[in-house]
């Protein structure tokens, strides 16, 4: 009954240099810091949509998911509860923060912490590009973008994002390389990626999908003004049709800049097997070969 990937918050000791990352590279647009000065940022005229915390190593700290209203929610975490997942409440003070009506919040089992969330607050027509773009960012009923996490066992992984949480299989890239699952809950392609990464659990990237293909072409134009590096070329990708490329952040995850991806109908839809990633395009930089693909951590 999640609808939505909503908001994505991280800690840094980068914070600052998202000030001009956000707007100026990306086309997001800076808003108020929230408490102990961290960087806000939107992508429509939601209040705020990707948090910056600063903290002394970089860290993925919450992906928030949208549910349609209170009485989903509550229906929802009493599902959730009853399949024994620990189901904490959040106050009125971390409500406030994440400027929405009320959240409910649990870790997957290797500590990835998710909020549940309704009534999220939004601004009519606040939303101002940090650059000139000519298109706005998808969002409205596809939500923020997605996200992709490392995980080390996927079957585990499965059994507790899909048959416990719901998330719906769009499909799977299989190969020697790569096992991921991708994942909908609306009519974004996938809101939620799982990559088998033995060993280890971590925040890959966040991808944003620009409506103009001018927009993600003015983004490649920027990188080396705010010293960012293609991990992965200009590409196109096999399940999703997006066309994109990988970029570094500030904070050692990743985002995805794409444009184009395809919007799935869960009446029709039948997961697929896929031997690999991209149609064409993405290939890895000298870059992506010498950094940890994305904020990674070892299972203690
Ligand atoms: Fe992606």
């Amino acid at each position: 009954m999640i609808q939505e990937l909503s908001y994505v918050g991280v800690a840094s000791p980068h914070v600052d240099n998202w000030r001009s990352y956000g707007p100026g590279l990306l086309g997001a647009m800076v808003k108020p810091d929230g408490p102990a000065g961290a960087v806000r940022l939107a992508l429509d005229d939601i209040n705020h949509r990707i948090s910056i915390h600063p903290g002394t190593a970089d860290e993925f700290r919450y992906a928030g998911w949208g549910l349609a209203n209170e009485t989903d929610l509550r229906a929802y975490v009493e599902q959730l509860t009853e399949r024994g997942v620990d189901i904490h409440w959040g106050d009125a003070d971390l409500c406030r923060e994440r400027e929405v009506a009320e959240l409910a919040w649990f870790c997957d089992p290797w500590g990835l912490r998710h909020e549940l969330t309704w009534g999220k607050a939004a601004t009519p027509n606040s939303f101002q590009p940090g650059r000139v773009m000519r298109g706005r960012f998808v969002t409205g009923d596809q939500g923020l973008g997605h996200v992709v996490f490392q995980v080390p066992d996927m079957n585990k992984a499965n059994e507790f994002y899909a048959d416990v949480l719901g998330f719906r299989l769009s499909d799977r890239i299989v190969n020697g390389y790569f096992n991921v699952r991708f994942y909908h809950i609306n009519g974004r392609h996938h809101s939620l990626a799982l990559a088998e990464f033995p060993g280890h659990v971590g925040f890959n990237h966040l991808m944003l999908e620009y409506e103009n293909m001018d927009d993600l072409g003015r983004a490649i134009d920027l990188l080396e003004r705010h010293d960012t590096e293609i991990m992965q070329s200009l590409g196109r990708h096999t399940n999703d049709l997006m066309t994109s490329i990988y970029i570094t952040t500030p904070s050692s995850f990743q985002i995805e800049l794409g444009h184009g991806g395809l919007v799935v109908d869960d009446l029709s839809w039948v997961a697929r097997t896929y031997n690999k990633p991209s149609y064409w395009g993405h290939r890895f930089s000298s870059a992506a070969r010498t950094r940890a693909p994305g904020i990674l951590n070892p299972i203690e």
